[in-house]
């Protein structure tokens, strides 16, 4: 029967096509929307047609609805605007999958009281014994009732079974009595090293471990995770990413990211369970001469491209020689002449192995010595088709951009300030408000976009991201950047900019015919709302590849 019934769709099928006229038919229409195409001249046009993955036409409702067969799927948007998938240029979110399952997100919450009500909420949820952890992603500043962290005496009556940490960027740890005594930390005991033990003035412990030797101390007592469990948790993973409209990133490792990391993507790769376009960077930490001479030998073994267009390794990622890594709020860099050299040898393998870099830089002296490098390097072997990134720029000045031009080197923006901007005014002062220079960036003619940096030191929705860059505020409402750029000139910066930094710029970006269809249907209107609601856009559909990975649309 079932064999019998196929044979009957066929024939009608192909029936059809042979009355039809030529036209090519469509798997699926979007009809009836406001679709922001962000093409190159940003047209708006009112619907589209999908085949095989990718985008046939795009039109008005009644040009496209000539594309429908007896088997298309009509998708009705009900005049909402539709804009392409957000890719975020520069995340760590493969390491961020590993613990998924026990995490609690702050994203974008205001509320300290409401913060705690979640990680209640988690706790209730889990196992007695099982760990409820934040890893990252949220500042105190953002609490607009209490601006402040946790204490022990709060998470303990919240979670009495459960030990429960909160990661506060790389230097704190909020942490709950049982999560202390799982870290071998109790009132007697010595404190290890590198990490203040907080204690009240009754000798009590507070709850808080500072410095940042903390986070792997708590990072290596959350335990190992099956693979099974870890190829969930990036099918999650991946879901949530959808909700918040993003259907690529390109990764850049980072500290604590392990093999095991790639693996629980590829494997989900393996089984077709991509619902975001995963690419990465490599990544290792060097940190002496002969580490550099170390990882140069085995440059030749870097080999990006070899995989496919939902998951391939794209470059080298986020820090060349480690020393020279800025951290998070450190007030000025002075790299040696020394360090520059070792990275400027590793700068020149990438070079000669044509392997692609993204390279963190926030502070002047970085961003100086590192140009200074790479104009040496690129005289050895030119190094301009490879889109050579800084990620960050904080202290970019103009001068510096025209190096970057020259060179062709690409700049990744990224919405750290929309939870770290108030701790950057403690180092910076009213410097903070240029950094990044946003307008600067986008008049330079520079190829740039924006990324977030998930998941430790920013939220993961783009449209935090696209809302700090509109209107220059941080969660919590604070004024912390003053060089603000336009909607469109936000948005096309996470599509169609984006698209370079993945090598993916025939394939994504933009809503246009020969393109895959990867699109956001939004519960309101990105170009009109007024620019505060931009962090409450929630996207209604999300599809990857013209399939529907996210569906809130009724
Ligand atoms: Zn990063």
């Amino acid at each position: 029967m079932r064999s019998f019934m196929g044979v009957l769709f066929v024939a009608a099928a192909a029936l059809w096509s042979n009355a039809g006229s030529a036209q090519t038919v469509a798997d699926t229409l979007l009809v009836n929307g406001k679709i922001v195409t962000v093409d190159d001249r940003f047209s708006i046009a009112e619907a589209l047609a999908i085949r095989n993955e990718r985008i046939i036409a795009v039109g008005s409702t009644a040009e496209i609805e000539k594309l429908k067969g007896p088997t298309t799927r009509v998708v009705d948007v009900g005049g909402r605007t539709v804009i392409p998938g957000l890719i975020d240029n520069h995340a760590h979110f493969m390491r961020a999958a590993e613990y998924w399952h026990r995490g609690v997100r702050l994203d974008g919450v205001t509320s300290h009281n409401e913060a705690l009500g979640l990680m209640k909420e988690k706790a209730a949820q889990s196992k007695p014994g099982e760990w409820v952890v934040v890893l990252g992603g949220w500042s105190e500043e953002q609490f607009t009732d209490e601006p402040r962290g946790f204490t022990r005496t709060e998470l303990d009556a919240i979670a009495p079974n459960n030990p429960l940490a909160l990661q506060l960027f790389y230097f704190r740890v909020y942490a709950n009595s049982a999560a202390l005594k799982a870290m071998g930390i109790e009132a007697g005991t010595p404190e290890p090293s590198g990490i203040k033990v907080a204690k009240d003035d009754k000798g009590q412990l507070t709850g808080a471990l500072d410095g940042e030797p903390a986070i792997g101390l708590l990072r290596s007592k959350l335990g190992e995770v099956a693979r099974e469990k870890a190829v969930e948790n990036v099918r999650t993973l991946m879901h949530d990413l959808n909700k918040m409209g993003i259907t690529s990133f390109q990764d850049q490792g980072g500290s604590g990211t392990k093999p095991s990391h790639i693996e629980a993507f590829r494997l989900a790769h393996d089984s077709e369970q991509m619902t975001v376009r995963s690419f990465y960077n490599y990544y290792e930490e060097p940190r002496s001469a002969a580490d550099v001479d170390n990882l140069i030998g085995r440059m030749a073994q870097i080999k990006p491209f070899q995989g496919d267009d939902w998951f391939d390794l794209t470059g080298y990622g986020e820090t060349l020689y480690f020393p020279l890594h800025d951290a998070l709020l450190a007030k000025a860099a002075n790299p040696s002449a020394e360090a520059l050299q070792l990275w400027q040898r590793l700068g020149l393998a990438l070079a000669k192995n044509g392997i692609h870099l993204n390279v963190h830089a926030q502070l002047r002296g970085s961003i100086e010595g590192f140009l200074t490098a790479m104009e040496a390097i690129n005289k050895e072997r030119p190094i301009k088709g490879l889109r050579w990134t800084f990620s960050h720029l904080d202290q970019a000045q103009p001068q510096d951009l025209e190096r970057m031009k020259r060179l062709n080197i690409y700049a990744q923006i990224h919405s750290r300030p929309v939870i770290q901007g108030a701790l950057m005014f403690g180092v910076h002062g009213p410097l903070t408000y240029d950094m990044p220079p946003l307008r600067l960036i986008q008049d330079s003619g520079i190829p740039w976009g924006l990324g977030s940096d998930a998941t430790a030191v920013t939220p993961s929705s783009p449209f935090y991201t696209l809302w700090w860059a509109v209107t220059g505020k941080m969660i919590g409402g604070k004024q912390v950047l003053r060089q603000t750029i336009s909607r469109e000139e936000a948005l096309i910066a996470h599509t169609r900019s984006n698209a370079a930094f993945l090598f993916q710029d025939g394939n994504l970006g933009s809503l246009a015919p020969g393109k895959y269809a990867d699109l956001v249907v939004l519960d309101r209107d990105y170009l009109t709302i007024p620019a505060d609601e931009i962090s409450a856009i929630k996207p209604l559909m999300t599809m990857v590849g013209g399939r529907i990975v996210h569906n809130a649309m009724n």
